[in-house]
């Protein structure tokens, strides 16, 4: 079986494949579950795209998902972000833990990605704080801003520019 991962894609947005910049064609969709911070779970279509140029397979991801994560996106961020006696998600200790070291080993391959984006694209990037010992997610605000939805906004262009790799490590048994 083929996989990719997926990538994202608004409506009305036409974007290029990942793989060669190519146009793509909507070829069928697939069901993904999507799981809320209060445990909820609610069932989402996403399209099934084909590279006109190379026939690779994508499928569109919306601002609400993390690739290969189960719990959308704010969750994650909120997980990422706050004091662990606030995280206001309904989800198991090792589960938010795998999430905090998910993201502590991902955080400098994703700021490079944003760097090499901005480069590319003669982004205006905020000049680096010099403040010492700042939290892994601060470093992204540079970027992306730290207004909620700031990790949706650093999975996008990541996904998009085929970045996005998957992590499998000890913390990362399966999909969550
Ligand atoms: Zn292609």
């Amino acid at each position: 079986m083929r996989r990719s991962p997926a990538f994202f894609v608004r409506c009305a947005e036409i974007v290029p494949s990942p793989c060669c910049i190519a146009s793509l064609s909507v070829i069928g969709s697939r069901k993904r579950k999507l799981v809320h911070a209060t445990g909820e779970k609610s069932v989402l279509v996403i399209r099934r795209l084909r590279c006109t140029a190379c026939r690779k397979i994508h499928h569109e991801l919306p601002d609400c998902i993390v690739p290969y994560k189960r719990y959308e996106s704010a969750c994650v961020e909120n997980v990422i972000t706050t004091e662990p006696s606030e995280v206001d998600v309904a989800a198991d200790n090792s589960t938010l833990y795998r999430w905090r070291s998910w993201f502590c080993s991902m955080a400098t391959y994703l700021l490079g990605c944003l760097e090499s984006i901005a480069i590319r694209f003669y982004l205006d990037v905020v000049k680096e704080s010099s403040a010492p010992s700042q939290a892994a997610h601060h470093r992204f605000g540079r970027y992306v801003g730290d207004a909620d939805g700031w990790l949706a906004r650093v999975v996008r262009p990541v996904a998009n520019s085929n970045l996005w790799v998957h992590t499998r490590s000890a913390f990362l048994s399966e999909a969550l």
